[in-house]
């Protein structure tokens, strides 16, 4: 078997292009231009490019948006005063903090993300929203999860039944995955740095999600015949070269469908950015 390879790009296109509907939609519905605040710390090259991209894909959709830099040595209550700041303005829909946070007030994370207005909480990240989630009442919900489950439904794959297993079980990947896929009807299985024979669990899955930060850690004989695999995994193997947690060409032969890095899920996180902007402020227009 030769998998269908679910590209990124094809989905986040019609992701965007929901999110682009979005704007219109609010505009028209109450004169508002939903608006991003990105929170960069400190000189974090890769953040860096991250932010870049994430103040790229709102001008193309049509929402404001702002980076604010911060100096590396940025105390902690400096970066909640400016979280406080973006708060309590109103024109400031959404706010995002780009971790890493420098070594120096990294142990404050918590409590730094806490403090965004959870309605504003666009990584999804605040106790607020994983409580939602958790409950069944999902409101923003992180993004590469988000888009993980979006691009199965874009890719008409079929998941209340279905046997899931997740690799990781990380607050930003993993344990939203699992609510996620289990909200769906999924049985779903979470394994983690523990799991005792890990092959013999992810060979049950009919749909394999990767997000464990290990590179090509995922090989052939770990994937059932016909699973749909999700490579979650960014790993930097050499300056220029990234692959994801999964053996892609060796998985390729066994899965029915798969994603590739990079281009694939990488793709979807910064366009359902966009899409819980817009939700973001529809929630704050309700509030
Ligand atoms: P993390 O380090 O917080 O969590 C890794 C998880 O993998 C842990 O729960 C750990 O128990 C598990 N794990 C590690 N080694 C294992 C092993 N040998 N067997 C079983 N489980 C093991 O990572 P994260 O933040 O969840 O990110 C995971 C990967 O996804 C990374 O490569 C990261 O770069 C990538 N990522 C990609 C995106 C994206 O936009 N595509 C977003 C977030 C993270």
């Amino acid at each position: 078997m030769t998998a269908r390879i679910l590209e990124g790009k094809v989905f986040a296109a019609q992701i965007k292009e929901e999110a682009a509907n979005g704007v219109a939609a609010l505009k028209s519905e109450f004169g508002i231009t939903p608006s991003l605040a990105v929170v960069i710390v400190g000189d974090n090259p890769a953040s860096k490019v991250y932010v870049r991209n994430k103040h790229k894909t709102c001008e193309e959709l049509g929402i404001n948006s702002i980076v604010v830099e911060m100096p590396e040595t940025s105390t902690k209550d400096e970066l909640i005063a400016k979280i406080d700041e973006l708060n309590n303005d109103r024109t400031i829909n959404g706010i995002l903090v780009q971790l890493p946070l420098p070594a120096a007030i990294k142990s404050h994370e918590e409590e730094i993300l806490n403090r965004i207005d959870p309605l504003k909480d666009v990584d999804g990240f605040h106790p607020y929203n994983v409580g939602k989630l958790v409950t069944g009442d999902p409101a923003l919900v992180p993004c590469t999860p988000a888009g993980c489950l979006k691009m199965l439904d874009l890719a008409g794959i079929e998941i209340d039944g279905k046997r899931a297993v997740i690799i990781g079980r990380s607050n930003i990947v993993g344990k939203p995955m699992l609510h996620l896929l289990m909200s769906r009807h999924a049985t779903v299985t979470v394994c983690h740095s523990h799991t005792h024979d890990l092959p013999a669990v992810t060979r049950e899955a009919d749909i394999l999600v990767a997000a464990m930060g290990k590179p090509k850690f995922v090989t052939a004989d770990m994937v059932k015949s016909g699973a749909v695999v999700i490579d979650v995994g960014i790993n930097r193997i050499a300056p220029k070269k990234l692959v994801g947690d999964v053996d892609f060409e060796a998985v390729s032969e066994v899965a029915s469908a798969i994603t590739p890095v990079p281009g694939g899920v990488g793709l979807l996180t910064v366009a359902m950015l966009m899409q819980n902007v817009i939700k973001a402020t529809r929630l704050q227009v309700q509030r």
